[in-house]
């Protein structure tokens, strides 16, 4: 039987974290008891998401610039494209510069609910990859993208949507981060998919902590991910406990990382959901041990 590595035998490995930016003053409590907890694991940046159309624009660039000004992390803002014109993109992106942001995560977004399907702005940034080469062209930053192993859910084809994600990189992107998915195989293939295709920039794995897997089940339908029956089996019967629920979502997550290490793959991206338990324990299992904060 194939065993699958232990910290010892392996090198840390790359850790990001992503955020939401708080609605409420509980949930700004919340968000800071995360970040102090997983602080020390020292992830090379943390990013911070942009409501569906630009809706949390104030209070996203209000978390990154308190994560700037308050932390010793590596901030890096979400920005999208929709419902906006690229002026006004521009002006954000540039007010993220001037306070010290170098990194943005650049997407196009969707459109808001209630309305049907994405429609650009007449003169905004179509599609993310004209918004990564608008944002090289107002400062070098450093730009990471969207990527999809199940393919983005209105693309025309898997083959397109690689394309797509090829001409990011080549507007100058340096890293692509996925959706998230639970079945690895799906994921290791679209890597070989993208290095056939030519991408070679890092394409993190976005790792998802299960913590309430009814809300995960109706969120992937959304996002075309899929959610394997034999996961759903896994949470049978725990919609009202929680405790042996985070249990389940601890051992499936590190089940994946682990798969994934086994694999070569030594970056991650967590969906923290602004809770640092899961991603902490999954995070120690990947290798990461605590260091003082500077
Ligand atoms: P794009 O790369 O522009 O692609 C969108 C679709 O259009 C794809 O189907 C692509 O194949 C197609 N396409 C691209 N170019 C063309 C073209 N020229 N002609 C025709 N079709 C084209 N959303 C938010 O609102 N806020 C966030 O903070 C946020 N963070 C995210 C973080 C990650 C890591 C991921 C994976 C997604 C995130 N999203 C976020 C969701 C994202 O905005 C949606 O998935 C959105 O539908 C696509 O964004 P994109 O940047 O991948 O778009």
């Amino acid at each position: 039987v194939a065993s699958l590595p232990v910290p010892s035998e392996m090198a840390p490995p790359t850790l990001s974290f992503e955020f939401f930016p708080p609605r409420t003053e509980a949930l700004e409590q919340q968000l800071w008891t995360c970040v102090r907890r997983l602080e020390p694991l020292a992830p090379s940046f943390v990013s911070v998401t942009y409501g569906a159309g630009g809706t949390t624009q104030e209070r996203t660039h209000a978390t990154v610039a308190r994560l700037v000004r308050e932390t010793s992390l590596t901030p890096a803002a979400h920005l999208t494209c929709v419902g906006a014109s690229r002026g006004e993109v521009d002006d954000v992106a540039r007010a993220y510069w001037d306070a010290g942001v170098r990194h943005i995560v650049a997407l196009r977004g969707d459109a808001p609910a209630g309305e049907a399907g994405y429609v650009p702005h007449a003169e905004g940034y179509a599609y993310a990859a004209d918004l990564v080469e608008g944002l090289k062209r107002i400062a070098p930053f450093e730009v990471s993208v969207a990527a999809y192993p199940e393919t983005h859910p209105t693309a025309s084809s898997a083959d397109h949507d690689i394309d797509n994600l090829k001409r990011k990189i080549d507007a100058g992107a340096t890293r692509a981060i996925t959706q998230y998915f639970f079945d690895t195989d799906v994921f290791l293939r679209f890597l070989d998919r993208a290095h056939a295709a030519g991408i070679t920039v890092p394409i993190v794995p976005g790792i998802l902590p299960v913590s309430n897997f009814k809300q995960v089940a109706k969120f992937s339908a959304m996002c075309g991910a899929s959610v394997p029956d034999w996961m759903g089996r896994l949470f049978e019967g725990l919609d009202e406990d929680a405790e042996t629920r985070r249990m389940v979502a601890a051992s499936l997550a590190a089940e994946q990382v682990r798969l994934l290490r086994a694999n070569g793959v030594d970056e991650f991206h967590f969906y923290t959901l602004n809770r640092a338990d899961l991603t902490y324990a999954i995070a120690h299992i990947l290798g990461a041990r605590p260091k003082p904060v500077l």
